[in-house]
């Protein structure tokens, strides 16, 4: 799938990528209108709709993934709601071994999310992933997100990879896509982010469902 002996640096996302997207997905889907319908005092299925209009107007923004942007927007307690469901933050059972292969191989392995800076604490908090890390990275200190090709400048004068020995994994098509425009040589898309949803087709890029294909070829290719 990938020449390793030219991958150095891997830049990973979090969400649907190493952790199971189902947290993520339950909270802004169901828990979130099934409390803001109690707050608001409508139906659940008018809170969603309701919450469903609001996501579309800044998706893939910053404020999408601001946490005071909708405390603020919706007058709700975000961080406080979240931690009623965190119990469902997971790592994927394949993430493991992956990482630890990677790290093992000596390559520099950086986390980049969107996640909001507490978002991303919270999962640390649950999952202990910072260990696996050589940086972890939440895109709102550099006030852009993975969308945007200012995050990448800024997050490769930060890093200091290169384009062509550099892989990115991703469960989003649009994040992927913008990383492409990059010149990011190496993409990797994740079909199966959310472990209560379908597989997803992806024909765009390389896909996987299971980490474990790659182990033999990140242990025997070594970079050089
Ligand atoms: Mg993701």
């Amino acid at each position: 799938m990938f020449d390793w002996s030219k991958i150095h640096t891997v830049l990973l996302d979090m969400d649907g990528t190493l952790l199971d997207l189902h947290f993520d997905n339950h909270f802004w889907l169901e828990h979130l209108p099934k409390r803001y319908a109690e707050h608001a005092q409508i139906s659940q299925s008018e809170a969603a709709d309701f919450l469903k209009s609001r996501y579309q107007q800044v998706e893939g923004t910053i404020s999408w993934y601001c946490l005071d942007y909708w405390a603020e927007q919706i007058n709700m307690p975000i961080r406080e709601l979240k931690q009623e469901v965190q119990h469902l933050i997971s790592l994927r059972a394949d993430a493991h071994d992956f990482l630890i292969a990677l790290k093992q191989s000596g390559r520099k392995i950086v986390l980049v999310t969107n996640a909001h800076p507490d978002s991303l604490s919270l999962k640390i908090e649950r999952t202990q992933l910072d260990k696996y890390f050589d940086e972890l990275i939440s895109t709102h200190q550099f006030g852009a997100t993975k969308e945007s090709q200012l995050l990448w400048q800024r997050l490769q004068q930060h890093v200091g990879f290169k384009n062509e020995h550099t892989l990115f994994v991703d469960d989003s098509i649009s994040i992927l896509d913008s990383a492409k425009t990059y010149g990011i040589k190496h993409l990797l898309a994740i079909a199966n982010p959310d472990s209560k949803q379908p597989i997803r087709e992806v024909t765009d890029y390389p896909a996987i469902t299971d980490y474990s294909v790659l182990l033999n070829s990140i242990k025997s290719q070594p970079f050089v």
